[in-house]
């Protein structure tokens, strides 16, 4: 889950990447695969490209990109857990950073595995496919060739992986078989 805040402050203590651990980070995963909920305590990733590219937000503003994990879809109550999400997440930020981050908030959007799967078709609103959580799951992701001649996949949810690498080797793979 993504919440994408503009910033009407700079926060020189903070780079352009930025993780704030869980305190339990064992609860935060048990939550996340066992009661398929969000830990009241999630780990928190803040990437802010105004760091580097200064043009990216306004004049001592920043542009954050908040990060946590959460499971797939399986028809949790999203608005529940986003909003309770959001709470935590900037009671910690508030606490850790001394501010008060909620009222220096001026733009805001969010990313969730409903609006994921609405917006790219990814079942679940999985970032990455099917989930690779076992010693036989590598053998079982989607292939790069199907039964009908001349259509290929490539990209994150197919063969081998998600992430940019993966996705990288996924394009090379089709190459090779396309040709
Ligand atoms: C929030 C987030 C953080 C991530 N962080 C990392 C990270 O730190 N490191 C890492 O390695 N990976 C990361 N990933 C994963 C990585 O970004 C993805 O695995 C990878 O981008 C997937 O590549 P893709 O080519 O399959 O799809 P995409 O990169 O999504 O590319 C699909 C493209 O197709 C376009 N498109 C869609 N429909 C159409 C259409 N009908 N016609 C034409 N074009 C269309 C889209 O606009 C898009 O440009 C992250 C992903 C997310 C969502």
């Amino acid at each position: 889950m993504i919440f994408y805040w503009g910033i009407k402050q700079s926060f020189p203590q903070l780079d352009l990447h930025n993780i704030f651990f869980s305190e339990n980070y064992k609860e935060e995963f048990d939550t996340l695969f066992q009661k398929k909920n969000v830990s009241n305590d999630p780990t928190v990733y803040i990437n802010i490209t105004s760091k580097k590219l200064s043009s990216d937000a306004p004049e001592n503003s920043e542009n954050w990109f908040v990060m946590i994990n959460v499971p797939s879809n399986s028809g949790q109550n999203w608005d529940d857990i986003r909003t309770t999400a959001r709470q935590n997440i900037l009671s910690k930020l508030s606490r850790i950073l001394k501010t008060d981050i909620e009222s220096l908030i001026e733009e805001e959007e969010y990313l969730d595995p409903i609006r994921i799967e609405a917006k790219t078709s990814s079942h679940a609103g999985a970032l990455y496919g099917a989930s690779s959580n076992d010693r036989m799951a590598a053998f079982f992701r989607h292939p790069n060739f199907s039964k009908v001649k001349g259509l290929y996949f490539a990209g994150g949810s197919v063969h081998p992986g998600g992430g940019i690498p993966l996705c990288l080797l996924s394009a090379k793979i089709v190459g090779e078989l396309v040709e």
